[in-house]
């Protein structure tokens, strides 16, 4: 076990340091810094529980890389330290409970909340008001003089407003425009494009000839003094300013640790509109008197904190993979992780979709791996960091049998997908039945997820087709099933005979046709009879409906136990006609492209779409000169004023509820 963990250490410090050294030193990230942060993190846990296997060049030891020989050395005449990381609300709520401890504050401690600018650090000198040198950060108390490309910086002043001695610390940063126009130009030269605003500002600053650093277009806040006799930081902030240098204006001094906390969540979400990028917020206390009291570690300020962003990525451990029937059968394996906050739900599972998959990640159990999240999907892994793997990580296999019904499963030659074929699987039909039953399909209220099981456990249906035959007095013999919700459950089975065929497509649960391919399939065949009769010519004439689709629908249609469902649909009566196409041949809608912008206050979003889609307009989620209608709500923004300057034909709420009455 010891030897496993000082493995693992070896390991994380060997990682960590090749990715410090492509960070700080070639300015060129591999991994993004949740990545990195994640193993820092383990790093810094594994380390506390074994401080023997602590070692001299773990980068937990030292702030920032080594200094390249090609520039002078600076060194600091007070270290550059770096800051500590918090990741959640309850991290900083601890980090606050640490200051009122160490201060012995029973009430509110005074922050200053700065927005963290993704640029690097820089020490600079004044002399009389001049400026003499400028340094990066190095390796904390040794940096690299860059002046003259520091006065290359248009925005920094060389000469102060007043001759005084005075050495700050900013950060220089490219501005998002410059860093879009410097990589086009890159990859106009065939040269490899910066990853991120954050390595560029480094490559450039960084650079021997300071032509290459001018043509860049930097940028700079200062955010600090050095030895500063104020009795705040927003008075030093406010004394820069004086001098004559730039500072972020967004700053805040917040009493109490909720006012922290509205800061965050107000700039998190108004990051995108900055011109530059931040990857946080820092948290200091305001108070230089307690700053002193609080002091530092040998590598960062404890009266200071970088509350990170989260990011759509993150890194995990993956505990086991487990195997789930879809309602095609689709055997899909499903990793189980250790829980991890990700745009702020905690996620503890994430699909590893197909075999495929699984063999390009190259996963083991226990592996080290990075998940993404994309929009309200399932999150999926993206990578894993084999380098970490231990031989306690176990390789897995892809099941033979399904772990539902145990019958053999089956892989096609060319298909990626592993699939159970058995009619009987309880799993798959239970997935199937409740897609039928979902909202946005049949809308049977009352039929979720855990009935559905209840249904099928005790036999009382195994298919679709049984819902519209349950006895009653079946149902009633199942726990918490009375009278009343037996009559509500059937009543709503009842109800959802009276569908539109688009719904009734959807609901069917066929691969590939998700509700607006339905829409589709429905106004080309009007009712059920003449969909279950399709061609796969007539299919790939349909618009947005290609090959894979087609084949698809058409696998689907043609086996026996489809084509009994679909029967037995028609003969409980369910066979919806569309109506919709002569309605939609006159709509002002029919193949206009439509944005809807601001928030309607009579409909939902959903609402207002599924209406606009069924008369023949096309949903598009960002202006443009293509646009025919832009759908306007309360608080409309850029959307509406970019829809007023293409003088694109603008419907308000009440005018779009008049065009809804008509119909
Ligand atoms: P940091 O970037 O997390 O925080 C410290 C820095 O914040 C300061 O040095 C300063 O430059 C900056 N800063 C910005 N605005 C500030 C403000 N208003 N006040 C004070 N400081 C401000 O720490 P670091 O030591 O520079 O870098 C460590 C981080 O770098 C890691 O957490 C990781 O995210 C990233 N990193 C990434 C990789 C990678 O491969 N992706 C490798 C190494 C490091």
């Amino acid at each position: 076990m010891e030897k496993i963990i000082k493995e693992k250490i070896i390991n994380l410090i060997n990682l960590l340091n090749k990715h410090s050294y492509k960070y700080y030193v070639e300015d060129k990230a591999e991994i993004s810094d949740t990545e990195y942060d994640f193993l820092y993190k383990e790093l810094e846990k594994l380390e506390s529980e074994y401080p023997e296997y602590i070692f001299k060049n773990s980068p937990t030891q030292r702030v920032g890389d080594i200094v390249l020989d090609e520039f002078e050395k600076v060194i600091h005449t007070k270290p550059m330290l770096s800051l500590s990381n918090t990741f959640s609300n309850t991290e900083l709520i601890n980090f606050d409970k640490r200051i009122k401890k160490k201060l012995e504050i029973n009430g509110d401690v005074e922050y200053i909340c700065e927005l963290k600018i993704d640029g690097l650090a820089v020490n600079l000198e004044y002399q009389n008001g001049m400026l003499l040198k400028a340094s990066t950060r190095g390796d904390g108390n040794i940096g690299e003089n860059i002046t003259e490309n520091i006065k290359t910086i248009f925005s920094l002043p060389k000469e102060l407003t007043e001759t005084v001695d005075i050495q700050v610390r900013g950060e220089v940063y490219l501005p998002k425009k410059s860093f879009e126009v410097l990589n086009l130009t890159r990859k106009e030269k065939n040269e490899e494009p910066f990853a991120n605003p954050r390595n560029a500002a480094a490559g450039s600053i960084r650079q021997l000839d300071s032509r290459i650093s001018a043509e860049r277009k930097l940028s700079i806040f200062i955010y600090g003094i050095v030895s500063s006799d104020n009795e705040t930081q927003e008075l030093s902030l406010l004394e820069v300013e004086k001098l004559g240098m730039p500072i972020n204006k967004n700053y805040k001094v917040c009493v109490g640790i909720d006012k922290v906390l509205k800061y965050i969540t107000h700039w998190e979400k108004k990051k995108d509109t900055l011109p530059y990028e931040i990857d946080g917020i820092v948290i200091k206390v305001n108070h230089i008197k307690y700053q002193n009291i609080l002091g530092a570690t040998q590598k960062t300020p404890k009266w200071a904190t970088a509350f990170k962003f989260p990011e759509e990525e993150i890194s995990t451990r993956i505990l086991d993979v487990e195997f789930s029937v879809g309602r095609t059968g689709i055997i899909t394996p499903v990793a189980l992780l250790e829980p991890v906050e990700i745009s702020g739900s905690v996620i503890s599972k994430a699909s590893l979709h197909n075999k495929d998959v699984i063999n390009d990640l190259d996963i083991y159990i226990g592996d080290i791996v990075t998940i993404k999240k994309a929009g309200e999907i399932i999150p999926k892994v993206i990578r894993t960091i084999p380098e970490l793997r231990t031989i306690s990580n176990k390789k897995f296999e892809f099941p033979k049998k399904c772990p539902s019904c145990s019958s053999e499963l089956i892989n096609k030659k060319d298909d990626t997908f592993v699939r159970c074929i058995n009619l009987n699987c309880k799993e798959k039909n239970i997935r199937k039945i409740y897609h039928f039953a979902r909202r946005d399909a049949m809308n049977i209220d009352g039929l979720g997820e855990k009935i559905v099981v209840n249904l099928v456990e005790n036999d009382i249906i195994s298919t679709i087709t049984d819902l519209y035959s349950i006895d009653k007095s079946r149902l009633l013999k199942l726990e918490r099933m009375g009278e009343k919700s037996a009559n509500k459950l059937l009543k709503s089975i009842e109800d959802s005979k009276d569908v539109t065929l688009d719904r009734l497509i959807y609901s069917l649960g066929i691969l590939n046709v998700g509700k607006s391919t339905a829409k589709i399939l429905a106004n080309k065949y009007q009712n059920l009879e003449s969909f279950s009769e399709a061609k796969l010519e007539e299919l790939l004439e349909l618009e947005d409906i290609g090959f894979i689709t087609a084949q698809s629908i058409l696998e689907y249609l043609g086996a026996d136990e489809n084509k009994n469902l679909i029967k037995n649909i028609i003969s409980f009566g369910i066979n919806p006609k569309t109506k919709i196409n002569e309605f939609k041949q006159k709509s002002i809608f029919n193949n206009k492209i439509v944005v809807l912008t601001g928030k309607l206050e009579n409909l939902t979003r959903n609402q207002a779409k599924e209406y606009l889609e069924s008369y023949g307009a096309k949903i598009s989620s960002s202006i443009s000169g293509h646009t025919d209608f832009l759908i306007c709500g309360s608080k409309a923004g850029s959307k509406l004023k970019k829809a007023r300057e293409l003088n694109i034909k603008i419907i308000y709420e009440d005018e779009l509820l008049n065009i809804m009455k008509i119909k």
